[in-house]
């Protein structure tokens, strides 16, 4: 190419439905920046494609130019997996069509849309879908890499509601994916990740959800163990209306929480019970409650789906250092119960945090073949953080995150939620889909034999059966 790509784009891309933005042009910066610093990327052309048909020609640009191609949703994914050094870029942020079945009970999502703006529009409507705990997460990264969250003891992760999706694939076609369409890229893309094509529009079951009671219950992390083990033998014996998620990591320095508890230690339960009745509430939470002591703060209470949706966004705010690691975890002994309480009592700095996400109730509903989602007879997903403002803390965060796995994870299931893991080799991958990587290998060789998307949790094409020698 004797001219820069974003020149070689303006002249060859005529028409182009969007915008094409290049190392030159205003706007640069914000274009090619994603969600973690850490993922500090310049690509050579940031394309935004507000419909399907850019999106194929942006496929078939970055083909014909031989240039490496991030597809980005909310660009949320911790390793940087929707930017690229000198590629190019599918942004999908404008499309953010959201349409509203109430009768039907479903949701029609552009492939760019975040989850606030999905939580806000079914909202509207008395209705919800599962998704994750942070607003501004895309829905594209987080529904093909499973998507777990508040409601999953409810109502199951985010590919147990997808009923359809929109795909442009490696060779530009533009295809339907259902039960009935399509039906094994149907099955790949619910867990698979952005392997298999561009999802440009999502539809998901939508649930009668709408006030729920939650927010956090803090006790100090210096009886972290007790915490943990109590809250280990709670939440499997809850009913689904409960979800709460156990976390390491500290009271965050602002209103509402009481001064006095600004940046303690803690160790917490994230509640939410999907219902508006905070009696009933609290008879769910009683059990764990009543067997531990007084906690430090228990504000829990009742609110709209999409207010909890969006309660830590301030605190995680694009922009920091994250490092992660992650796990499945079938069951906690008492010694990883210890050393929980040794990790957690160190969380090196303010946002950094240890989550435990319970992945039973609806989600143990579906079986390990039924999706890519592998891991359907564990318990909980486990994610260390990392996370700091500061540049200069990089170190210190990724060591904590790093260490903390490395102690926990022989008491794990073995593989990791891909999306919440870094760019960890390919064992690692396989790992997470166990006996279902061969499906989607082979899947992948049909749909994408050339790998053009392989920046995600790569399947490798599998390889094409030699043929027997003629007689
Ligand atoms: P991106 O970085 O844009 O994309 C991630 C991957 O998905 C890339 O490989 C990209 O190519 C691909 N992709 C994205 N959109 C599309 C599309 N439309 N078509 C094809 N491929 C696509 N996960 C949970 O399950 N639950 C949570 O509660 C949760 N909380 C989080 C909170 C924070 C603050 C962060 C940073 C992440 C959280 N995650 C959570 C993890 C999240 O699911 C992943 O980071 C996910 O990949 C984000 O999706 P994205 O579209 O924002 O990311």
């Amino acid at each position: 190419m004797s001219s820069t790509p974003v020149q070689a784009a303006r002249s060859e891309l005529t028409g182009f439905t969007g915008e094409l933005i290049g190392p030159d042009d205003t706007g640069y910066e914000e274009a090619r920046s994603v969600y973690n610093a850490m993922a500090d990327k310049r690509p050579a052309l940031v394309a935004r494609c507000a419909d399907a048909d850019a999106v194929a020609r942006v496929i078939g640009f970055a083909r014909a130019h031989s240039l490496p191609l991030a597809v980005r949703g909310g660009g949320h994914h911790g390793a940087g997996l929707g930017t690229v050094d000198g590629g190019v870029v599918a942004d999908l942020s404008p499309l953010k069509d959201i349409q509203v079945d109430p009768e039907a009970r479903t949701v029609r999502v552009g492939g760019g849309c975040v989850w606030g703006e999905v939580d806000q529009a079914t909202h509207a409507h008395g209705l919800a879908t599962p998704s994750g705990i942070v607003s501004t997460t895309g829905v594209g990264g987080l529904t093909l890499g499973g998507g777990l969250g508040h409601l999953t003891r409810r109502c199951g992760l985010a590919i147990d509601n997808l009923l359809e999706a929109d795909i442009v694939l490696a060779d530009g076609r533009r295809v339907r994916a259902s039960a009935d369409e399509n039906s094994d890229l149907f099955w790949a893309i619910r867990g698979g990740g952005g392997n298999f094509g561009v999802v440009t529009s999502f539809v998901f079951r939508l649930h009668e959800i709408s006030t729920v009671v939650a927010g956090p219950t803090f006790w100090p992390v210096e009886i972290g163990a007790e915490v943990l083990a109590a809250y280990r033998d709670f939440i499997p014996n809850a009913s689904r209306e409960l979800n709460g998620f156990f976390m390491f990591g500290c009271v965050p320095p602002a209103p509402p929480f009481p001064e006095e508890l600004h940046l303690r230690k803690t160790a917490g339960v994230m509640w939410c019970y999907t219902g508006d009745d905070t009696e009933a509430a609290a008879r769910e939470m009683a059990p764990l409650l009543d067997a531990l002591p007084q906690p430090m703060l228990h504000a829990v209470g009742p609110m709209p789906h999409p207010v909890l949706q969006s309660m830590f966004d301030g605190l995680y705010p694009p922009g920091h250092q994250w490092y992660w690691r992650a796990d499945f975890v079938d069951d906690i002994p008492d010694d990883a119960v210890e050393l929980h309480a040794k990790f957690g009592a160190e969380v090196p700095t303010m946002q950094s945090t240890m989550h435990l996400y319970p992945i039973d109730g609806a989600a143990h509903d579906v079986g390990p073949e039924d999706t890519p989602w592998a891991y359907r007879g564990s318990r909980w997903a486990s994610v260390f953080a990392g996370v700091d403002p500061d540049p200069a803390n990089a170190e210190l965060i990724k060591r904590w995150s790093v260490d903390y796995n490395e102690a926990l994870h022989p008491y794990s299931a073995g593989g990791a939620y891909v999306n919440m893991m870094m760019d960890e080799g390919q064992e690692r991958v396989r790992a997470s889909y166990r006996g279902n990587y061969e499906r989607l290998a082979r899947i992948k060789a049909d749909r994408d034999p050339d790998n053009v998307f392989r920046l995600n949790q790569n399947i490798q094409p599998a390889p094409k059966p030699s043929h027997e020698a003629r007689p």
